[in-house]
């Protein structure tokens, strides 16, 4: 005589208890007493239309975020702006290159710059 435990109450089950239908070996899930298989049963594999109303009701408010996050974004992002074209990147990269060398220009006016010593004192006069 083989015994086995209910996995949902723990109570004791024995190989008759299985054949006679007292208890439900659902293989994967363990062993479980006509109590436990019935309400495993119930809540794991069978659905109610009250469930399936929640289901739907939770997809509904999820969609509902979920568009209401996109709009949010929507608004927030700009447009995807169009890639740029050849000449425009062209014309970026020379714009770029025109303002590094105004800088460089700048930058060096200012570093060589010193401003003009001040008069040297005129000798005294003996
Ligand atoms: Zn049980």
């Amino acid at each position: 005589m083989k015994f086995y435990y209910c996995e949902g109450c723990g109570k004791r089950l024995t190989e008759e208890d299985l054949g006679e239908g007292l208890g439900r070996d659902k293989q994967v899930k363990g062993i479980y007493c006509s109590d436990c298989a019935y309400a495993v049963s119930t809540v794991a594999f069978q659905k109610t239309p009250e469930m399936d109303e929640a289901i739907l009701e939770a997809e509904e408010r999820q969609q509902q975020a979920k568009a209401d996050r996109e709009e949010v974004e929507r608004v927030q992002k700009p447009p995807p702006s169009p890639p740029l074209s050849p000449r425009t990147k062209m014309m970026l990269i020379a714009a770029a290159g025109v303002l590094l060398l105004v800088a460089g220009i700048c930058i060096g006016v200012v570093l060589t710059y010193r401003p003009p010593p001040p008069p040297a004192p005129a000798p005294a006069a003996r």
